[in-house]
């Protein structure tokens, strides 16, 4: 499927965490993408000479699911963020859909681990509620979301009590009593506790770099194949 040019209709705005939002919208045209890709936001006027800029961001609904949804982290003075965070319901804007690779490539049985940090979660919520993956017979799988504070954990309803899913919120550095585990997503992993199948798990990194780098750092000693890692970089 080729990409389209869509005019998107937003219907819900909400917080899902002080700093995310959920923006979701309905197209005229059938919304076509696999679980996994993105949608590249044109944000009008916001580039040099007033020029239209870009963003890209990863759809966090599945296929099946209407409205579609994003969720979106407000970054301090970035254009994108704050061009979207404006709008309402009943507003429209332009996006061009579908793009990206960072979809589920696994084969059923096969044990998966998917790391994000913030909303880098987006995707692996559209897949985990995707039919297609739900058909593949997903082997089991570690899910780990990575924030600094308790209160930026995400669509922890989706993950959480999943059948099949292993999930591990890390929290660096939580406000409260926080009960769940301490430190980042790859202190997890380099703890004893954390029980990963090394060599027989497929690894989906999405969120910023340098956590993708970081673990990959860390697949490489534990003698990951390159083929078993699949990545996704925000920023
Ligand atoms: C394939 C892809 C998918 C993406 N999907 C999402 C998504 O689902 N949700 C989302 O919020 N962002 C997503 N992003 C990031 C998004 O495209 C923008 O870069 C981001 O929203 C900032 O845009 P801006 O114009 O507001 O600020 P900019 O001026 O472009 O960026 C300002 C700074 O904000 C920081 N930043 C960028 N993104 C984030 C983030 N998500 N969390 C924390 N800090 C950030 C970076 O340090 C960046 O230098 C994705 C990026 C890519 C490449």
């Amino acid at each position: 499927m080729g990409v389209i040019e869509y005019s998107c209709n937003v219907t819900k705005h909400r917080m899902l965490t002080p700093t995310v939002f959920e923006l979701a919208f309905e197209t005229e045209q059938p919304f076509h993408f696999e679980a996994g890709q993105f949608i590249s936001v044109v944000i009008p006027g916001a580039g040099p000479k007033g020029r239209d800029l870009r963003r890209a961001y990863s759809i966090a609904s599945s296929p099946e699911m209407k409205p579609v949804e994003l969720c979106v982290k407000l970054v301090e003075e970035g254009p994108g963020t704050h061009y979207l965070y404006r709008l309402k319901p009943g507003d429209t804007f332009k996006g061009y859909a579908p793009y990206g690779d960072f979809v589920y490539k696994t084969p059923a049985g096969r044990k998966v681990v998917f790391v994000a940090t913030g909303t880098g979660l987006a995707p692996f919520r559209a897949m985990v509620l995707s039919e297609r993956f739900k058909a593949t017979a997903p082997g089991p799988i570690t899910a780990l979301l990575g924030v600094r504070t308790e209160d930026e954990l995400l669509y922890c309803d989706t993950f959480e009590k999943r059948d099949g899913i292993r999930w591990i919120p890390a929290v660096s550095r939580p406000k409260g009593d926080w009960k769940g585990f301490r430190g980042r997503v790859t202190d997890f992993l380099r703890s004893e506790g954390s029980g990963i199948d090394w060599a027989g798990s497929d690894f989906y990194l999405c969120g910023n770099g340098e956590m993708i780098t970081e673990m990959k750092a860390l697949l490489a000693e534990k003698g990951v194949a390159k083929a078993s890692i699949h990545q996704e970089k925000y920023y």
